[in-house]
């Protein structure tokens, strides 16, 4: 038993809502407050002083100079299994060419595919490492990653087979998902829906066998896939036991309908979405979930987050870490200014960053700071919570705990 403190705040985030607004009166603040944590959960949280006498034999953690607390940020969606640079994508968007016109000229994802292909697993999940370090160092203690830059069967299962060696040297909990459906192969002989077919028999059944992942996402976008094949897309995945979740109304709209239909965890992008869609997926159990990382690197619009917040739906937010649209990667960052921009209030970004976020992948065991639920946790050096988002990512954790440790 070992009880961390004292923290001049802890916000458990516990309390509020899974869906819908938020106000900042509704967080609950433990002043001078302590975590004690056994076996890698919570055991109690409460008054430091309180708890070190109600368990004199705890070993003390002690935290010194004020510190805020929170619980470790969960990212949903990224795609950072992958080898290679895209500057030079970067340079000819901001140059004014646009992400389809960059793709149809030979770059984007396909690039991105070429260089992960040629990389060794070795090598691969080494660069896969060093992101996943980074992240956890900045207090993200669970992170979603896609495969998607394979795109044969041979080279998905490398990316995913890299993802699970990863996740065993390293503390983070990391969750893998099979993207095979991110674009058609150019060396693919055959129809989108051909395409689709193929990876239904003989990608998912083997990543289902080798326990590789439990998720299947597609991107739907018409640089992608169309919404019809898709759903019949996402209907075989969940016949074969996966989670689903989807790339939806980045560009276009469409994606979200077949998400909430197919009855996805989650809708992810929603940069197009129109009151339309975000009245459906306020209705729906699907998780909304905002990538600002990916809006500020096309230099594109955020999604409408206030919106589908004020429309009752619950909002995640995501780092979509990749090599092209957002190579950034810095998700407290993208948060806080795109919290900035959408007038997010700061309990509904740490919520889309903590448990919402969790609700997205389906993890009921971490995302608050609660008796029984995993001690995943990060303290801030500052003495109110405000000043997190005030520095808009610029104020990192300067101690990281993953269940407990
Ligand atoms: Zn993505």
């Amino acid at each position: 038993m070992k009880l961390i403190g004292p923290f001049t705040q802890i916000l458990p985030l516990t309390g509020l809502p899974l869906k819908g607004a938020l106000k900042d009166e509704q967080l609950y603040i433990i002043p001078n407050g302590g975590v004690l944590v056994d076996d890698g959960l919570i055991v109690a949280i409460d008054d430091f002083e309180q708890l070190r006498l109600a368990h004199p034999s705890a070993l003390v953690e002690e935290i010194t100079g004020d510190h805020v607390l929170l619980p470790g940020f969960v990212d949903c969606h990224t795609h950072i299994c992958f080898a290679g640079s895209r500057a030079k994508d970067y340079a000819l968007r901001t140059a004014g060419k646009t992400y389809l016109e960059i793709a149809k000229a030979g770059g984007g994802i396909w690039d991105s595919v070429t260089q992960t292909r040629m990389a060794d697993e070795a090598t691969l999940t080494n660069l896969l490492l060093n992101r996943v370090q980074r992240h956890l160092a900045e207090g993200v203690t669970t992170i979603e990653v896609k495969s998607g830059y394979g795109l044969s069967i041979d080279a998905e299962l490398k990316q995913l087979r890299a993802i699970k060696t990863a996740a065993d040297k390293t503390q983070a909990s990391l969750v893998s998902t099979c993207l095979a459906a991110h674009m058609l192969p150019k060396d693919f002989d055959g129809t989108h829906s051909e395409y689709l077919n193929h990876i239904l028999q003989n990608l998912l059944p083997a990543i289902k066998q080798q326990r590789l992942a439990n998720r299947v996402d597609i991107f739907i976008e018409e640089s992608a896939f169309n919404a019809s094949d898709a759903l019949n897309y996402l209907a075989k995945a969940k016949q074969l036991g996966f989670e689903v979740t989807v790339h939806a109304d980045q560009f276009t709209t469409g994606g979200s309908e077949v998400a909430i239909q197919a009855r996805a965890a989650s809708a992810d992008h929603l940069e197009a979405s129109t009151d339309r869609e975000i009245n459906m997926l306020a209705k729906s159990d699907t998780v909304a979930v905002t990538l600002p990382g990916a809006s500020l690197g096309l230099g594109m619009a955020y999604a409408p987050a206030r919106k589908l917040l004020d429309a009752g739906a619950c909002l995640a937010i995501a780092s979509d870490w990749n090599p092209g649209s957002a190579p950034m990667g810095d998700l407290l960052m993208q948060a806080a200014v795109m919290g900035a921009v959408e007038k997010l209030c700061a309990a509904e970004v740490f919520a889309g960053l903590t448990f919402r976020a969790a609700s997205a992948l389906k993890l009921n065991d971490r995302g608050i700071l609660t008796k029984n639920k995993l001690a995943d946790m990060q303290a801030y050096p500052c003495n109110d919570y405000r000043e997190i988002l005030y520095h808009q990512g610029k104020l990192k954790p300067d101690r990281v705990w993953v269940a407990g440790d």
